[in-house]
């Protein structure tokens, strides 16, 4: 079975030795040694000036709508996780959607301006797949409407742009540290600002508002972390090198691997600093991308439809037509990828697919029946590969 995903684990002594140090201490939460130790690492690591660690990626937004005060409409990408819109529909705003750029899935810039009403306050875009929006416009934009600016940077970690972290951009920027991404603390994340009268008010934000023994400033909430999750983290970070190399190579594997699939790649900002998260595909045709996840289902390989669907098509916001968004989330998917992934499964993943395209000739049907009529062929497909692996191998 090879998963879209697998968490990477750290040697297990050496989180033993830290769960061994939390029994004699006793401090189980409330910023222990641990998490102060992971915020430390954390800040050397990444070059920041600081940073607040959290529960999770999701109140790291709520967290930061918050501490920003804002009301009314954020503008936002329909091209993310479900998270993004969730936060601003939680903390009361109403999400704007702005279609995304093409080639880079990231919100388009260019569209920003025209959704700016009297009752925007801010922009909360997601930097897709740890690809960087196109921070300069947006900064421009926010600066000329006095709009706040939060970037999601859930897939972020490790990730630069001019030569600093991702996350120093934006008045807050966000991430998590959940166990499906790059980097983990089984559940976490984090708040990042250069402000530091916001990051005071976000600590207190994370920790119920106290501001003193018996005193409250604000209306908080808890989105503290627990010292076993920090534990994690301060594991996992000593491997942060590796894992970052691994998934390049993987993803430079599987893009050679693929160069005759009809598909695009994302377009990367700067390959350079970039952190290869995903292996995001976009098929030219809905029909192939259909064809290959059922061969892939049938052979107990899993990839993902990430993100599907478009955050603007959600039952509980008004629905906006989001011409491009719309058309690539019906022809996107997210292979395998995790640090014990092999170059030799991503052949596999890439030979199923090459050869369900080969095989495969979508006939001028309705759009429906091509789908199902796609899938059907998907299994045929793997019953003849199946076959080819079990027996002897017919090209
Ligand atoms: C994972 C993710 C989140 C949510 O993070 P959690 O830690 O799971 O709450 C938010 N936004 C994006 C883009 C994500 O990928």
């Amino acid at each position: 079975m090879i998963p879209v995903t697998k968490p990477f684990l750290p040697n297990q002594e050496n989180f033993q030795n830290y769960i061994d140090s939390i029994w004699e201490r006793q401090w189980l939460t409330n910023n222990g040694p641990l998490v102060n130790d992971l915020e430390l690492k954390l800040k050397e690591y990444l070059n920041v000036d600081h940073l607040l660690y959290v529960s999770n990626g999701t109140i790291a937004l709520q967290i930061a709508i918050k501490a920003l005060e804002l009301e009314g409409e954020i503008i936002t990408t329909p091209f993310s996780f479900v998270a993004t819109t969730n936060s601003i529909l939680w903390q009361g705003c109403k999400p704007v959607y702005v279609d995304i750029d093409s080639e880079t899935f990231n919100i388009d810039a260019n569209k920003i301006e025209e959704a700016i009403t009297p009752r925007t306050t801010a922009i909360l875009a997601t930097h897709v797949y740890g690809n960087p929006c196109d921070i300069d416009a947006i900064q421009s934009i926010a600066d000329k409407y006095s709009l706040k600016v939060i970037y999601d940077a859930a897939h972020c970690f490790g990730a630069k742009y001019k030569n600093k972290s991702v996350f120093e951009y934006g008045d807050i920027s966000t991430t998590s540290f959940h166990a499906t991404k790059l980097f983990h603390t089984i559940e976490g994340g984090a708040v990042f600002t250069k402000d530091a009268s916001l990051l005071k008010k976000m600590a207190a934000l994370r920790n119920f508002g106290y501001s003193g023994v018996d005193s409250f400033s604000i209306a908080g909430i808890n989105g503290k972390n627990s010292e076993f999750h920090a534990a994690m983290g301060l594991c996992n970070l000593e491997y942060i090198g590796e894992i970052l190399e691994k998934r390049k190579s993987l993803s430079l594997h599987y893009m050679e691997r693929l160069t005759n699939l009809k598909c695009n790649f994302q377009k990367i900002k700067s390959e350079e600093d970039y952190n290869y998260a995903y292996v995001p595909i976009i098929f030219e045709k809905e029909e192939l991308m259909h064809a290959c996840l059922a061969a892939l289902e049938l052979s107990k390989i899993y990839c993902r439809r990430y993100f599907y669907p478009s955050l603007s098509a959600l039952p509980y916001v008004d629905n906006v037509s989001m011409p491009v968004c719309d058309s690539i989330v019906k022809r996107i998917i997210c292979l395998p990828l995790y640090h014990k992934l092999t170059n030799s499964d991503v052949d596999l993943i890439c030979r199923t697919m090459l050869r369900v395209q080969k095989y495969l000739q979508i006939g001028k049907e309705e759009p429906e029946r091509s789908v199902t009529r796609a899938k059907n062929y998907g299994a045929l497909i793997t019953g003849q590969i199946e076959r080819t692996i079990n027996g002897s191998r017919p090209n």
